[in-house]
């Protein structure tokens, strides 16, 4: 809802149909609206095969739901670009596009700001402003689709703020997302991540929605991830390695462990051997990030013969590993940089 008008873009074609049925208009009108809103349209009157007292009933009790380009970044490094959206509140946040060849993945946010507390992360310095609607989520990828004109074949729940913090949201967004007549993404081109809430990944792996599930991990030792992720202090690593087991078993998916390796913090070969130790066995694959130092914390980026040394291990006791350094470093690396910048 925006006000006491509802935002079409957060009903799936079943759900508008309904609600345009309920203002006494006939089922196939709902199918055509639905349609015009996927065209990426900023107004009622653009839907030109809609008559004019439609137009103005549905103006009445609707809005269309669109956040707007307030800047965009382009990477000389790479082919990434940033985009800065506004919200129809003021608020500020930020998306990402990244371009291969037959592909454009989107990160998206979640959450303008985060309360999880990682110490490696800007979006959460300020804290938890406010849960994006599942319609904010989606006009990210649809307006990035827009200004590239180039579909979006990928997306990854990995932009500012924790997804499963915002539950509700994040499920009807990958409902939304999933729609055949809106944007078609399909499951297995999304990646959710998140800091381990293990009752909610649990509640997740019930759903049986086969998504990519990506798990920051940080450390595999509960007192050197407490001092990087606060939320290391309501979940153990073992209920974390459990939910995980509990999640390839309902969905028969592979898990990410995502581990931004910070210098002297957590990149020693006690912590690569403990991490083997946990991993042996899982359904799974290791994600290593040189961490990006930001300003309000003094992480450094370890030495490359550290990192090395670090995948050769883990590649050694066959857990499958890369090594992914952040794109688009030069405008605005980690997370929620851009965004703390632009403020
Ligand atoms: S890494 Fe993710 S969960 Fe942690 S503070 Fe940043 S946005 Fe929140």
């Amino acid at each position: 809802m925006y006000g006491e008008k509802l935002v079409l873009k957060n009903l799936t074609e079943l759900e508008l149909v309904d609600f345009i049925v309920s203002l006494g208009l006939p089922k196939f009108r709902g199918k055509q609206i639905f349609s015009w809103i996927y065209r990426d349209i900023k107004d009622f009157d653009q839907m030109n095969n809609i008559p004019k007292n439609i137009r103005r009933k549905l103006r009445e009790n609707s809005i269309i739901g669109n956040i707007e380009i307030e800047e965009k970044f382009e990477s000389k490094v790479d082919n990434t670009k940033k985009y800065l959206f506004l919200l129809n509140d003021g608020n500020i946040i930020e998306t990402v596009a990244m371009e291969y060849e037959n592909r454009l993945t989107v990160c998206v946010s979640n959450q303008v700001g985060c309360r999880m507390g990682c110490n490696f992360c800007a979006s959460t310095v300020d804290g938890l402003i406010r849960n994006l609607e599942a319609w904010e989520i989606l006009d990210q990828i649809m307006k990035v689709q827009e200004n590239l004109g180039k579909r979006v074949s990928n997306i990854v729940m990995m932009g500012s703020g924790e997804p499963l913090d915002n539950y509700d949201n994040s499920i009807r967004f990958l409902k939304l997302v999933n729609e055949e007549n809106g944007l078609n993404i399909g499951n297995r081109h999304i990646t959710l991540s998140t800091c381990g809430l293990v009752d909610r990944i649990e509640k997740l792996a019930d759903l049986q929605i086969p998504i990519n599930l990506a798990i920051s991990l940080h450390s595999p030792f509960d007192d050197k991830r407490r001092e990087i992720m606060p939320v290391a202090n309501k979940y153990k690593i073992e209920d974390i390695m459990g939910v995980c087991r509990y999640y390839i078993e309902k969905t028969n998916r592979r898990i990410t462990f995502e581990y931004s390796l910070i210098k002297d913090k957590n990149d020693s070969d006690k912590e690569a051997a403990r991490l083997v130790e946990l991993l042996r066995g899982m359904l799974c694959h290791v994600n290593l990030i040189p961490v990006n130092p930001i300003e309000e914390r003094d992480y450094e980026k370890p030495k490359i013969e550290y990192i090395n040394r670090f995948k050769n291990y883990l590649e050694k006791n066959r857990i499958p590993v890369t090594i992914r350094n952040s794109m688009g470093s030069d405008i605005g690396g980690a997370c929620g940089q851009l965004r703390r910048k632009f403020k």
